[in-house]
Order: C-alpha cells, then sequence, then structure tokens
C-alpha cells in the first residue's frame, strides 16, 4: 500500500489569511483537526511562474518535505481524459506536471507518471498534451494503468468489488494533479473525480455500465476509490479552466488559480466556495458528508477565498431531479426527468469514438448518421465525455427544462439539479 503521509490531527503553516481568527498575512500556527487548502494566484502556463506558484502553494500545506521522502516512488496522476492541445484545457498542462516532477526530485523522490484515460493510453494522451515531451526530457517513466488489482484493504463502503490498477499499490506516495473542470454527469471534475482514473479502462466502462443511471451511486463509487488510493498532496490546475460542456468539449476559461491539499475533498469543497455554489451541489462531497467522511474543520490559507471568487462560470446542465422520488415513479418519469445524450450531426465527424465507448451499445450508425437507442442508454454520458468535436450535448428532459425556466424566471442556478 502506499505510503500515506496523514495530516489528520495537527497542521501549522507559515502563512493564513483567510479563514483563521487572524486577519492578514503572517507566520503562525492554525489550529488542530484543520486540513489546510491553499489558494495561489498564478495566470500563466510560464514553467518558472508555474513552479514559483506550485512551491509557494505546496509550503502552504506543509512544504514538500512533509509528503516526499528521499527513495520514495512518487505516483503523479494527473487528468489524461483525451488527446487535444494543452490550451483545450482538458488535461493536466504540462508545466504543471514539470514543475511537480522537479520538487520531487529535490527530495530525493522518485516520480512517475500514471493514468487510464478515457480513450486511448496514457502514452498517446500524453503524447498529444504535450506532457510526454516533458516527462521524456526530465526521464520520468509513464506507466499505463492495465493491471486490475482487488485492493488488499476494502475501504470502500458500497463497491467492495472496484478494481484499483496496481501502481497505486507500488507508489510510496501519490500526487493528484486533477485540472479544474466541468463534467456533464458530475457538474464539476476536481480532486476526487480524478482518482476515477485509477480504476484500469475497459473496467472504466463497466462500472460505469453499474453506476450510470443513478448519478448518486456513481459520486459513491468515487468517493470509495478516493478512500482506497488516498493521495498525499493534490494540486489543481485552475490556472486555465474549463467550462460549460466539459469535460472534453467545454471552453477553456482563465480562472488564474492553483490549489493544493492533502485532502482532494477538502480542495473540491473549497472550489464550490469559490463558484458560489452549495458545497453539496458537488454529489461527491454530498455523498462523503452523509458517511461522515468530510473532515471537522478546512483552512484555507494563501489567498483570501473572497478576493478570489469565480463569478459567472458556466456549469452544465444536470438532470438530478430524479434522485429522490421512488423507483416506480423515477421509472415512469424516465423520459420526463432525464436528460438525455443529442448529437448535432453537422458537427459530427462519424470518427465512431463514441460507439465505441458506449457500454450497452446504445449507439448506431445508419444513413442518416449517428442514431441513440434510447430504450438502452442508461444516460453514463461517456459518449458526450469522450466526443472530441463537441458533438454531443446533454438535452434535459421535459419536465426538467419547464422547472429550469421557472428557476431562470425566479433568478435561480439551474444547476444545482
Ligand atoms: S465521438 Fe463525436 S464526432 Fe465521433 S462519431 Fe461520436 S458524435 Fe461523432
Ligand atoms: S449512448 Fe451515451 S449516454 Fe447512452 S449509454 Fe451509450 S455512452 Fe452512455
Amino acid at each position: 500500500m502506499p505510503k500515506q503521509v496523514r495530516h489528520d490531527n495537527f497542521y501549522h503553516f507559515p502563512y493564513c489569511d483567510t479563514v483563521s481568527s487572524r486577519g492578514g498575512l503572517g507566520w503562525g500556527w492554525v489550529g488542530y483537526m484543520q486540513t489546510p487548502v491553499s489558494i495561489i494566484k498564478c495566470q500563466t502556463y510560464d514553467e518558472n511562474e508555474v513552479l514559483k506558484a506550485l512551491r509557494r502553494s505546496i509550503d502552504l500545506v506543509g512544504g514538500i518535505g512533509s509528503f516526499v521522502k528521499r527513495g520514495d516512488r512518487v505516483l503523479l496522476k494527473p487528468n489524461l481524459l483525451y488527446g487535444k492541445r494543452p490550451e483545450k484545457a482538458v488535461t493536466t498542462h504540462p508545466s504543471i506536471v514539470k514543475g511537480i516532477i522537479q520538487m520531487v526530485r529535490e527530495e530525493g523522490g522518485i516520480p512517475f507518471l500514471g493514468d487510464s484515460p478515457g480513450l486511448g493510453s496514457a502514452i498517446g494522451v500524453s503524447e498529444k498534451s504535450g506532457i510526454k515531451r516533458v516527462v521524456d526530457a526530465m526521464g520520468c517513466p509513464i506507466v499505463e494503468f492495465n493491471r486490475p488489482v482487488l485492493p488488499p484493504e476494502r475501504k470502500g463502503r458500497i463497491f467492495k468489488n472496484i478494481e484499483i490498477d496496481q501502481s497505486i499499490f507500488e507508489a510510496d506516495v501519490i500526487i493528484n494533479l486533477p485540472k479544474w473542470k466541468t463534467h456533464g454527469q458530475m457538474l464539476l471534475t476536481l480532486g476526487v473525480k480524478n482518482l476515477f482514473g485509477c480504476v484500469p479502462g475497459p473496467r472504466k466502462a463497466l462500472w460505469h455500465l453499474k453506476a450510470g443511471e443513478d448519478h448518486k451511486l456513481f459520486a459513491k463509487m468515487l468517493v470509495d476509490i478516493y478512500q482506497v488510493v488516498q493521495p498525499s498532496l493534490t494540486i489543481l490546475d485552475g490556472i486555465v479552466g474549463m467550462e460549460g460542456n466539459g469535460p472534453n468539449s467545454g471552453v477553456p476559461i482563465p480562472l488564474g488559480l492553483l490549489l493544493a491539499s492533502p485532502d482532494p475533498l477538502s480542495l473540491d469543497q473549497i472550489v464550490c466556495d469559490l463558484l458560489g455554489i452549495s458545497r453539496k451541489s458537488l454529489l461527491t462531497n454530498q455523498v462523503a458528508l452523509e458517511q461522515g467522511l468530510v473532515r471537522d474543520g478546512i483552512v484555507v490559507v494563501g489567498e483570501r477565498l473572497e478576493n478570489v471568487k469565480i463569478l459567472n462560470f458556466r456549469l452544465p446542465t444536470l438532470s438530478r431531479i430524479d434522485w429522490n422520488l421512488p423507483g416506480f415513479l423515477k421509472k415512469a418519469l424516465k423520459n420526463a426527468l432525464n436528460s438525455k445524450p443529442v448529437i448535432d450531426q453537422k458537427i459530427c465527424k462519424l470518427c465512431n469514438q463514441c460507439v465505441e465507448i458506449c457500454p450497452p451499445e446504445a449507439l448506431k450508425g445508419n444513413e442518416k448518421g449517428l442514431v441513440f437507442d434510447y430504450g438502452n442508454c442508461i444516460r453514463c454520458f461517456c459518449c458526450q465525455e469522450i466526443c472530441p468535436e463537441g458533438a454531443i450535448k446533454i438535452e434535459p428532459g421535459w419536465a426538467l427544462k419547464f422547472v429550469g425556466r421557472k428557476q431562470k424566471a425566479e433568478g435561480r442556478n439551474g444547476s444545482e439539479y
């Protein structure tokens, strides 16, 4: 099992200027039972600036030396969803990967990078996203997550049989490097969701199939994976994030922020605060809260939260209204309540990637292009996630549209469904 560098009971930080009782910057102790999340401004992917921002953000949560020791095998887990250029904001930026490799090496750690992309190989996606050039130049190996094993310790509560890649258990330290993006199914993909990549490729689709019709079940699975993987450190690339139709085809948006924390769940909650949305609107947060996993206190260090709030960030529309309905009603109202994937045939390039990834084979080609078999579609939205052209959108069911219009008229944020 990876050596866990836990900071559950006690922290001290060099700077604390937000949630602490003291205003302003200064050296000092913060307190007990608190989990730090640092927020640092960084407006550019210039490698020197990113390295400076990484050093500052990690220093604020304990310093790299408190996570990495000489001789540690350090697994870097970026977001390698799909092979697109870095400026598309689909993957973690190469400058972040480069900076963290340098810092790990300075402590005598032995970094290696791994992931299981939505489609394609870790090496292939790294190549297209500019990460391979950086890691090759630094002599850092890339491993494919293709060795599924059952976790030796069954920490998850719901999905006892979920298989995780062997590399996770061979690492002494795991550094999680998510990208700040929207997600058509889960609202956002941040620290906890990024760990889904620790499930080896083909098995991911099977778990999508199992949890696809029920977003909350999917969130429970993500929280289970979080409990198993337990990264020592999470650094969120929010220098340029993605809004709208994420996680693959949204719009890049400069956010100018880097966040770091020993706990991705705490970090995800602070992102919700930054966006001005309820923490519980992110289902993984809600599930973790229900399971008593949310830490007692989160302390924000670095920038003051209220000074770096993100205004007018475009969230995706979700179909969450059916979660608390009885089963028979849910079924009867499936089309009214559930969102469904729809293809813009004018944009579709017939590359077939959505067909290949669809777990229940609910996408078929005919003379007019691709069509959905909605009877078989489990609404896992893997097709929307993978489409490189952004040709698949999520269309809310008629009841959801009605509620959304009503909310709009009342000036409320529809994304909270
Ligand atoms: S993945 Fe997108 S572009 Fe490719 S066939 Fe499917 S809808 Fe068309
Ligand atoms: S058509 Fe898309 S949303 Fe429906 S089951 Fe297939 S991949 Fe999932």
